[in-house]
């Protein structure tokens, strides 16, 4: 008795469909999004589902990082209230 590979929960979002006792079938569609992130609009095929809000991995990981870094900036802004000068990043 062999045991089905069973899908990772890390590969959730790779659209790997689990087929069950039935044949399921899923129609993809177009989805026209705008990327948060290079502001590009991609028209993509896609399962019926949430919006993409990134058009790769690459944005959504850059994105997520520039929010991480715009609020520990705010943070770290509201902290040194009597500091007021602008930071520039180089
Ligand atoms: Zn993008």
């Amino acid at each position: 008795m062999s045991t089905p590979p069973r899908p990772h929960p890390a590969d959730a979002r790779q659209q790997s469909i689990a087929v069950g006792p039935s044949t399921r079938t899923v129609f993809q569609r177009e989805v026209t999004f705008t990327c948060q992130f290079c502001d590009r609009t991609y028209t993509q095929i896609h399962f019926p589902g949430p919006t993409p809000q990134y058009c790769n991995d690459q944005c959504r990981v850059a994105a997520r990082r520039l929010h991480t870094a715009e609020r520990m900036r705010r943070l770290r802004a509201r902290r040194a209230t009597a500091t007021h000068a602008p930071t520039k990043v180089t």
